[in-house]
């Protein structure tokens, strides 16, 4: 048996093995002592293995699910080898025969189905990466993103840069990808901060075999079918079918065909910004006070899984964004409907995923029993529609009329009202549904009753009351009777009928040629009965699986309706405005709210005050700078206006009185101060690599927030830093941006910079009585109140005089007017380096050409371009 073990492990080095032994999953070796560490179980020993003991610990099979869940959420993948034969079978093949095992599934973070392992509210997809050499010599990134358990299938491509933004915004659980790729130090590294990487060999390559794979997956002839993909997104998504049929071992999940997200550019954020904003996540890692958290009113998993999409990757295209408001506000519009439809989709069932553990061989008949209800729901959502919806509801709901009404009827005139999830468990096909399955279980279910009047007709042939038929797992069905009546028994008459099996203390046990019969008869019958059962069942998942396709489509119109009608509710409830969003370079928010703070106030039964922003020019964006002391609201403001353009242009109602905003491409931002002490990053690191990042990419249709750049050292070096910063957005990145600071001085900088205007949060100072009113207005802060901060935080009394005395020396000796001076003095940022940029790029170009290598026509192409630059 080791030989055995050894030989499956070997096979499988990157999991922990868990091997079937009877009721149990074993461990053994190195897997045994992970697992025990993991899972806080017993680590015992089994037997020697090259004259050392074999440390051993194992999981029952029935609880194995819970344990599973620990070590993938820990990031282990286990390979399950179960027993492929009944332990009789590989006795009778002879003395020393092992039972045969092997792996049938590989059980990785990746590619869950299991309802209990995963989370309803959000997709569980693994990444599956390749490259392709491009033209310029570079690579180009292929990735897929595949969901298992919902049959959802994304590729995309992407330089090395863009590639570990897309992802952190996919949020793989797993990612997969080719030795050469995990070998390249640096990309791995970023790679593994977003999910563990698992290496997928060298036969993970692009070109003619990529293709070939997707083909046969799909049973086509042609990739035309599947929608224009790229060289790079094919072989990433044929990496992907490779990685599935490594995990699922032959068994073939229902994938939707893949989808190119090239099609639907969405509006980039970084990993930093979706962090610092909390969009799914808080700092902390959690879902509760998340903005996602906040918004979410869907009724369905479904539902909540493609709205936690839409606010990971809201759009940019405004027709885009104008239909999904549409269909938003059409439910808003209409209240009886948009109520209805919740209520029934409540009632609809997880249906993608019940069909993918169908397709998988993983299901039972409370999956079927899901996908008939679900077709169900189809028609009863369906028939609530009159016919006037916008177009993106009108084409959901007109996936719906594909339900397919036989479908339905085949699987309810088969399957009881109430399935259970375990096949094994029998009685789920209804009755008079098989005639032969019927009789099979009447012999069954009658045994009690033959066996009881078979007891009668014994106890009168035996002229004893004291017989009875009883059965254990040994002797199956027996008589029994007191040792006495048993003496008589086995003398003549009697042992004609009665067979002596067994004496006991006080009991002896016969058998009888009819009960022997009925026994074989009644197991015999259980068998036929379960036999036919699990026959009729996959008779009937086979005709669910033909209808995948339309199903999977149908998964799809329930998430979206249900995404629609519960934006429309969010809107309705918490009195959102509809925004408006175009292809200018506005910024125009009245009356905006934070969502996350407002609800909190809310449970308060405090008031959220409302603000304005407007960053909107025809040309550039204008930069907001944001004065004020600690704890007046700044960065609470900042995100909001953040928040407010992420809602929009994911196709949502905005918390605000109005709303314009000019479609952004990239969202940047560096709030707050979380020390990223796990990398070994000061706080200060931290926010300067964050900050070269925005001046390193933002654009004129990017929006910035920025907060107090340059706090984490000393004065005059943070001053430095934010002056320079605040200089470089506004003349060489032009977007529109939000910067809070504590340095009171740069405000003076509006004097120069033509788009910076100055914005301070409103204190009512009365008396020596402090009050932040929360509210934002034009004009610069005269004074932090950071000494009265403290005040409030609880510092002693002495200390906080001794502050006043001391800040009012300061504040006479008056630190401003160098500074003031200097913003006269000093030449604008743009002076030195508006030039720079331009030199540099004709410099590069230059320098990026290779005479020898050029084409004439690619040379004259090249000396248009270096003209076009200078
Ligand atoms: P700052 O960045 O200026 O230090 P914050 O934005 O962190 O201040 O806000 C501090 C607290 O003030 C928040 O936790 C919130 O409770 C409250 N607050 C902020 N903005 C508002 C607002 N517009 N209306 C009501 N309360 C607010």
């Amino acid at each position: 048996m080791m030989a055995q073990y050894i030989e499956i492990k070997s096979a499988n080095p990157d999991c922990l093995l868990f091997y079937r032994m009877g009721d149990f999953y074993e461990l053994f070796f190195t897997d045994a002592e992970a697992a025990s560490r993991a899972l806080g179980i017993m680590l015992t020993k089994r037997g020697k293995h090259q004259g050392h003991d074999i440390p051993m610990c194992g999981v029952p099979v029935e609880r194995a699910d819970d344990y599973l869940q620990k070590l993938i959420a820990l990031g282990h993948r286990v390979a399950v080898c179960e027993q492929l034969e009944d332990p009789a079978e590989a006795r009778k093949r002879g003395g020393k025969s092992v039972v045969r095992r092997d792996v049938v599934r590989l059980v990785t973070p990746g590619t869950i189905t299991e309802e209990t392992l995963l989370d309803p509210a959000r997709a569980n997809a693994f990444a599956a990466l390749a490259r392709i050499r491009a033209a310029d010599g570079g690579w180009r990134y292929g990735f897929a993103c595949v969901d298992i358990s919902t049959g959802a299938f994304d590729v995309g491509e992407a330089g090395e840069t863009e590639l570990t933004a897309e992802l952190v915004r996919l949020e793989p659980r797993e990612i997969v990808a080719a030795e050469a790729i995990c070998a390249e130090a640096r990309l791995a590294a970023l790679l593994a901060e977003i999910a563990p990487t698992t290496p997928l060999g060298r036969d993970a390559g692009g070109g003619e075999s990529a293709e070939r794979r997707l083909l046969d997956f799909y049973g086509v002839a042609t990739l035309e079918g599947l929608g224009a993909l790229s060289e790079a997104e094919i072989a990433a998504a044929a990496a992907a079918i490779l990685y599935v049929e490594r995990t699922q071992k032959g068994k073939k999940p229902a994938l939707r065909p893949p989808s190119s997200l090239r099609r639907s550019r969405a509006l980039e954020i970084d990993a930093a910004t979706r962090a610092n904003l909390e969009l799914t996540r808080t700092l902390k890692g959690e879902r509760e006070g998340s903005l996602l958290a906040t918004i979410d009113l869907t009724m369905t998993p479904a539902g909540a899984r493609a709205l936690a999409e839409r606010v990971a990757a809201p759009a940019t295209d405004p027709a885009l964004i104008g239909e999904r408001l549409d269909a938003v506000a059409f439910f808003v519009d209409a209240p009886d409907l948009r109520a209805r439809l919740r209520a029934l989709l409540a009632r609809a069932p997880d249906l993608a995923r019940a069909l993918s553990r169908l397709a998988l061989q993983r299901g039972g008949p409370r999956d079927l029993g899901n996908i008939r209800a679900a077709l169900t729901s189809a028609r009863d959502i369906e028939s609530c529609f009159a016919g006037n919806a916008p177009a993106l509801v009108a084409q959901e709901v007109a996936a719906l009329t594909q339900a397919d009404a036989q479908l339905e009827q085949a699987i309810a005139a088969r399957l009881v009202v109430d399935p259970p999830l375990d096949k094994r468990a029998g009685n789920f096909i209804a009755r008079g549904v098989d005639e032969t399955l019927d009789e099979a279980r009447d012999l069954r279910d009658e045994s009690r009753r033959v066996i009881a009047s078979l007891q009668q007709k014994y106890v009168e042939l035996a002229e004893t009351k004291q017989l009875k038929i009883k059965h254990n797992h040994f002797l199956g069905f027996f008589i029994e009777v007191p040792q006495a009546q048993g003496e008589r028994l086995l003398r003549a008459p009697f042992d004609a009928t009665f067979t002596h099996r067994q004496t006991m203390q006080d009991a002896m046990r016969f058998s009888t040629r009819e009960l022997v019969e009925l026994e074989a008869k009644i197991a015999s019958a259980a068998d036929r009965a379960q036999e036919r059962e699990l026959a009729l069942y996959d008779e009937l998942c086979a005709r669910v699986l033909e209808k995948a396709q339309e199903l999977q489509r149908l998964a799809q119109a329930f998430a979206a309706l249900d995404v629609f009608a519960a934006l429309a509710e969010l809107a309705v409830s918490r009195d959102w405005t509809r925004p408006h969003v175009d292809s200018s370079l506005d910024f125009e928010i009245v009356g905006g709210r934070h969502p996350v703070v407002e609800a909190a106030l809310h449970a308060k039964g405090e008031v959220f005050a409302v603000n304005d922003c407007d960053l909107g020019d025809a040309r550039a964006g204008k930069i907001a700078m944001v004065t004020g002391p600690n704890m007046a609201g700044k960065s609470t403001y900042l995100r909001q206006n953040a928040l407010i353009a992420i809602l929009a242009q994911a196709g949502s109602y905005v918390p605000a009185q109005r709303a314009r905003v000019g479609a952004v491409d990239r969202l940047f931002s560096r709030v707050g101060a979380a020390d990223d002490l796990a990398r070994g990053r000061s706080t200060f690191m931290v926010e300067m690599v964050e900050t070269a990042a925005i001046l390193n990419c933002a654009g004129p249709r990017s929006f910035v927030i920025l907060d107090e750049i340059g706090r984490g050292t000393a004065t005059f070096d943070g001053l430095s830093i934010a002056w320079a910063t605040i200089e470089h957005l506004h003349e060489i990145n032009r977007s529109r941006a939000l910067f809070a600071t504590h340095f009171h001085e740069l405000t003076q900088l509006t004097k120069r910079l033509p788009r910076l205007v100055n914005l301070t949060m409103k204190v009512k100072d009365h008396a020596g009585e402090v009050v932040f009113l929360h509210e934002v207005t034009k004009g610069a802060a005269d004074r932090s109140y950071g000494v009265h901060v403290a005040e409030l935080a609880g510092l002693p009394a002495s200390v906080v005089a001794r502050a006043h005395a001391i800040l009012a020396q300061l504040e006479a000796a008056d630190r401003r007017a160098p500074v003031e001076k200097l913003i006269d003095d000093l030449p604008l940022f743009a002076h030195v380096a508006q030039s720079a940029p331009a030199k540099d790029a004709l410099h590069e170009a230059l320098a990026a050409i290779d005479p020898d290598a050029l084409t004439p026509r690619e040379a004259l192409a090249a000396l248009y371009e270096l003209k076009s630059k200078a």
